[in-house]
């Protein structure tokens, strides 16, 4: 699957942040955490993330048909213009 790239400008107005939980082990000591918008499991992610989507933890993304035919579609979107260039 392709990850569409984005700037952070963009990344600013997308729906949602996949987060991973809480308890997932990171090589980092300075993850911020959230809480999922769906669950509400407590997750963590980089300083570096958009701040204004909503998080959402990896489970209910993957549980989510709908969410993952968009990123699907995004991705493939994304590649195309892309390649185009
Ligand atoms: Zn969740």
């Amino acid at each position: 699957m392709k990850i569409p790239i984005v700037s952070d400008e963009e990344a600013e107005t997308a729906d949602y942040v996949v987060c991973v939980p809480a308890d997932t082990p990171s090589p980092f000591d300075d993850n911020l955490t959230g809480f999922c918008c769906e669950c509400g499991i407590k997750v963590i992610y980089r300083w570096h993330a958009p701040r204004k989507p909503k998080r959402l933890c990896m489970d209910c993304f993957v549980k989510n048909p709908d969410l993952l035919l968009r990123f699907t579609k995004l991705a493939a979107k994304k590649g195309d213009d892309r390649e185009e260039r």
